[in-house]
């Protein structure tokens, strides 16, 4: 017979580390993690961690986070509601033999931080403080946690027991609506926890989480990973309910159209269930202007003085919410230089054609810089007898072959550059979130007798889904307390 030796394979027979809890009190999260499911369709099982044999198979639907977390479940702490508490998590280590305590520890631990030597009762469960957590000090983010086992007889030499690995998700408060704890079914997601924790990674500031949640999907829209459309048609909001599984589902994988109420349902569940609360989904304004990166208001770029004595335009001051009074964009071309001054614009506009203003609203140039242009509360001038109710965006250009209707042209036929396409995209979103737009065309669409915004720019326009001429009959609403699926 061999001397038997203290290795950690022959100390792993000895004593053996069967399950950890850390959601071990129910209803509470200031001493332990929260109240968890992993999606909407699985639960997340306590004791989230078990050793080989006893743990089951996640069955989740997001590869990504089970293979980070097989055969285990996540867990999630609010930071509101632990700092400066201290937390528990409850351990279970059996023995065969007659042992009746050993002591054991453990290193590594990432955010949960190491376990220190201590005393603990073989076959039955105890509760151990986590003395060293450093969960409040990186903010929001998701952390894979390791701890290095070890257990000790007598206090005889250390021997390793296998690691435990878990996935830890950290928020900074607890989740809001549609979110909410006590109801089974309305656990927050760790599916949603994966995303939310990842763009909003490292902020400590749920306004500044909220911005990060926004300006993700926000990239996401830009990289065409998803194209917005404008007026009733969202992918993923029928009703009251937000198919979260199927946004998720797609996310990255499937292009669909998403409108305003997708986006409203995505950033909200997103944000809130990082501890941030919307003040209310009919008010909150998703996309502000302070989110387009090239815009130059008109006290920037200094206007000519309005024209109301003698403009053709009535110079119509809009008396009722803007919100309430538009309902479509045009869009138009200059049919002039794409590296045209803004002022120049203008003054053409008040010079040549004795309007009041600049035509447009919004006037974006070649090189996507996007100039307000008539203010918003005055009605627009850009679709002979037809303006009520549009928002004019023209994009600097010619677009259609020399001198197609006004002989104005000064510049060679073009396209709409990258950047201008990008631009336009950005306004579209800001301003259909701000005015509820529901039929967005080109010139051309409102007004038979015109080519604007061109040929070289209408089928661009179709291509990034942004002309919707189709005005869906139902209508979509989101309103707070909205439930998932
Ligand atoms: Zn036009």
């Amino acid at each position: 017979m061999a001397v038997k030796s203290e290795t950690g394979a022959k100390g792993a027979e000895i004593v053996k580390m069967k399950y950890i809890k850390f959601n071990h009190k129910k209803g509470q999260c200031s001493e332990d993690a929260l109240d968890i499911r992993m999606n909407y369709g699985n639960k997340v099982e306590v004791p989230e961690w078990q050793s080989e044999g006893s743990a089951k198979d996640l069955g989740g639907k997001d590869a990504a986070l089970q293979k980070a977390s097989t055969p285990n479940y996540p867990a999630a702490y609010s930071i509101k509601n632990i700092e400066g508490k201290t937390i528990t998590i409850k351990v279970f280590f059996e023995c065969k033999k007659k042992l009746r305590s050993v002591k054991i520890r453990a290193g590594g631990g990432g955010i949960l931080g190491g376990i220190k030597e201590q005393t603990i009762t073989l076959n039955q469960e105890n509760i151990i403080k986590l003395e060293q957590q450093k969960i409040a000090g990186r903010g929001i983010t998701k952390e894979k946690a390791t701890w290095n086992w070890e257990f000790s007889i007598d206090g005889k030499e250390w021997q390793k027991l296998p690691s435990t690995s878990h996935v830890i998700y950290v928020v900074l408060d607890i989740p809001k609506s549609p979110w909410n704890l006590k109801e089974e079914l309305k656990k927050p997601w760790a599916d949603v926890l994966e995303l939310a924790c990842s763009w909003a990674s490292g902020q400590k500031d749920l306004n500044n989480a909220f911005n990060a949640i926004k300006r993700n999907l926000w990239n996401l829209l830009d990289q065409n990973h998803f194209f917005y459309v404008v007026g009733d048609k969202a992918s993923y909001v029928k009703g009251n309910t937000f198919n979260c599984s199927q946004f998720l589902k797609d996310l990255y994988k499937v292009k669909r159209n998403i409108n305003r109420f997708d986006c409203l349902a995505i950033v909200t569940a997103l944000a809130n269930s990082l501890g941030y609360e919307s003040k209310g989904l009919e008010k909150l304004i998703l996309w502000e202007r302070s989110d387009l990166s090239h815009y130059v208001t008109r006290a920037r770029w200094k206007p000519n003085p309005i024209n109301t004595g003698k403009g053709i335009d009535d110079y119509v001051i809009i008396d009722k919410d803007p919100k309430d009074y538009y309902d479509t964009i045009a869009f138009h071309s200059t049919d002039r230089s794409q590296s045209e001054g803004i002022k120049a614009l203008q003054t053409f506009h008040q010079e040549e054609r004795k309007w009041s203003d600049l035509g447009y609203h919004f006037v974006i140039n070649g090189s996507g810089t996007i100039y307000e242009g008539r203010e918003i509360h005055i009605k627009g001038c850009h679709v002979a007898g037809a303006n009520t109710g549009k928002i004019g965006i023209s994009m600097m250009g010619n677009f259609q072959d020399k001198g197609f209707f006004r002989n104005l042209v000064d510049d060679e036929l073009t396209s709409p550059t990258t950047q201008q396409m990008l631009s336009l995209k950005q306004l579209v979103r800001v301003v259909d979130c701000n005015y509820w737009i529901d039929k967005a065309g080109g010139h051309r669409d409102f007004d038979s007798s015109r080519q604007c915004p061109g040929d070289n720019a209408y089928p661009i326009l179709v291509r990034h889904q942004l002309i919707n001429l189709a005005e869906s009959k139902e209508k979509d609403t989101l309103t707070d307390g909205y439930s998932l699926k």
